[in-house]
């Protein structure tokens, strides 16, 4: 196995000639990736694949480089401060989420394929958990995967599933048994999102934009190797995934703990535009902004250095995820405080700062929701992390098909 430090030295060289240099990606609404964006980072995408820098952990028998963690992070490392490919929230739920989930649980012959597809750029996966019935009760899923010969057909419906008019699959959690208790009857599956029995439906947001959709699967029929894990055991994967999936810091890799930097620059932008550079309460915003900001990166950078110690616990991953639920609004509304008129005023251009500060205020509610409430969160840390008595249930331990009944019951 080649050497960490010559492999590092090695991709610097390579980076420096064939990658673009480039700011941190930004947080971009789905309009934003164009057919043509989405195709030009496709593109840089099989670029790297081809050069011998994708899935450097992935074992070689899926296309990847079988190297180790160690050697994934020096190119990581390598490309700070250079463009990597970004199709958005595409990016983040392919790579950071299902792609470990599918390695953890998949069957070889699905990741023979799909895992070389994400790597040339061939597979974007979305996610398919949340329903109109069941959100925060992710284990109360009613889309139905039903066996049908070697294979299974779903039928259900999922909202909010972000940048799925992009993804080539979606990772689908489906009911396989009726007659246990909700935890025990889920099974994953993937599912192809170009089939012609699946629909895809973009949700027009408070922004304008349409980043998430509704998804509907009228008898998609599926091979038995698009299972995801062993059947009615799909709670366990989702605990894994949801822990992926709040644990992942979203924040630009660091190898040292980070410092406390410039002051926030959007905040001095808005104060500046706002003329209140002088203005006592507009500076104790900043402050205040840059303070967040600061805690942020340095709660991040703990909790990205547990989980690269393989010490990240569902608790612990809930304080990152609750942090972000509420870093984002409440800077979004320190930003329109310091603004003031000329922070609720836009020209229909877009370019000035009033709608990038509008924008988030809007966008900015979403963090508290996407991935688990904050109230999720807060019970998840109360549970998990400080061992306080589980919610009461009144679900526990009887079969869905009876609680669903009743529900209906009472209506
Ligand atoms: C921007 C965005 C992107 C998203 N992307 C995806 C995606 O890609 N794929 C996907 O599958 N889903 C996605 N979601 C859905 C998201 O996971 C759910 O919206 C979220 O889990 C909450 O579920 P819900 O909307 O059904 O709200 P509900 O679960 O109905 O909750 C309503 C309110 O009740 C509170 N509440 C509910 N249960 C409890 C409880 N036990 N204790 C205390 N309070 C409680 C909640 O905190 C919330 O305030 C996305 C959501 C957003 C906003």
């Amino acid at each position: 196995v080649i050497d960490v430090a010559e492999f590092e030295t090695r991709a610097r060289a390579w980076v420096r000639e064939n990658l673009m240099p480039a700011n941190p990606p930004e947080s971009r609404s789905v309009e934003y990736y164009t057919p043509d964006i989405v195709a030009q980072n496709r593109a840089l995408q099989l670029r790297i694949y081809e050069a011998g820098y994708a899935g450097i952990a992935i074992p070689q028998e899926y296309g990847g480089q079988g190297l180790t963690p160690q050697h994934d992070a020096a190119f990581r490392a390598a490309t700070i401060g250079y463009q990597l490919p970004d199709i958005g929230t595409s990016t983040i739920t392919t790579w950071r989420v299902c792609v470990p989930i599918l390695l953890a649980y998949g069957q070889s012959d699905l990741l023979n394929k799909i895992i070389r597809q994400a790597l040339r750029g061939e597979a974007l996966i979305c996610q398919f958990f949340s329903e109109p019935s069941s959100g925060s009760d992710l284990a109360g899923a009613r889309t139905q995967a039903i066996a049908d010969g070697d294979g299974w057909i779903v039928r259900g419906q999922k909202t909010w599933s972000t940048f799925a008019q992009l993804a080539d699959f979606g990772l689908c959690l489906a009911r396989t048994n009726w007659d246990v208790p909700k935890h025990r009857g889920l099974t994953w599956f993937l599912i192809p999102c170009h089939d012609e029995r699946v629909t895809i439906r973009p949700i027009r947001q408070i922004t304008g934009g349409s980043s998430f959709c509704d998804s509907f699967f009228d008898d998609v029929r599926i091979p038995d190797t698009y299972r995801i894990g062993e059947v009615d055991d799909g709670w366990h994967v989702a605990q894994r995934m949801l822990v992926m999936e709040r644990g992942s810091s979203q924040v630009a890799v660091r190898s040292s703990r980070p410092e406390p930097g410039a002051l926030a620059p959007d905040a001095v932008a808005a104060a500046r535009d706002a003329g209140r550079t002088d203005d006592p309460l507009a500076r104790q915003r900043v402050a205040r902004m840059h303070s967040i900001d600061y805690v942020f990166q340095a709660l991040h950078w703990r909790l990205q250095e547990l989980a690269r110690l393989d010490r990240m616990t569902p608790g612990l991953a809930a304080y990152g995820k609750l942090f972000r639920g509420t870093h984002r609004p409440v800077r979004a509304r320190l930003g329109v405080e310091i603004g003031g008129a000329a922070g609720l005023t836009w020209d229909s251009a877009g370019s000035d700062i009033g709608s990038e500060l509008v924008f988030s205020y809007l966008d900015g509610r979403h963090s508290s929701i996407a991935g688990g409430t904050n109230e999720m969160q807060r019970n998840a840390i109360s549970e998990q992390a400080l061992g306080m008595p589980r919610e009461r249930s009144v679900d526990t331990g009887r079969p869905y098909r009876d609680v669903l009944a009743e529900l209906r019951d009472k209506k």
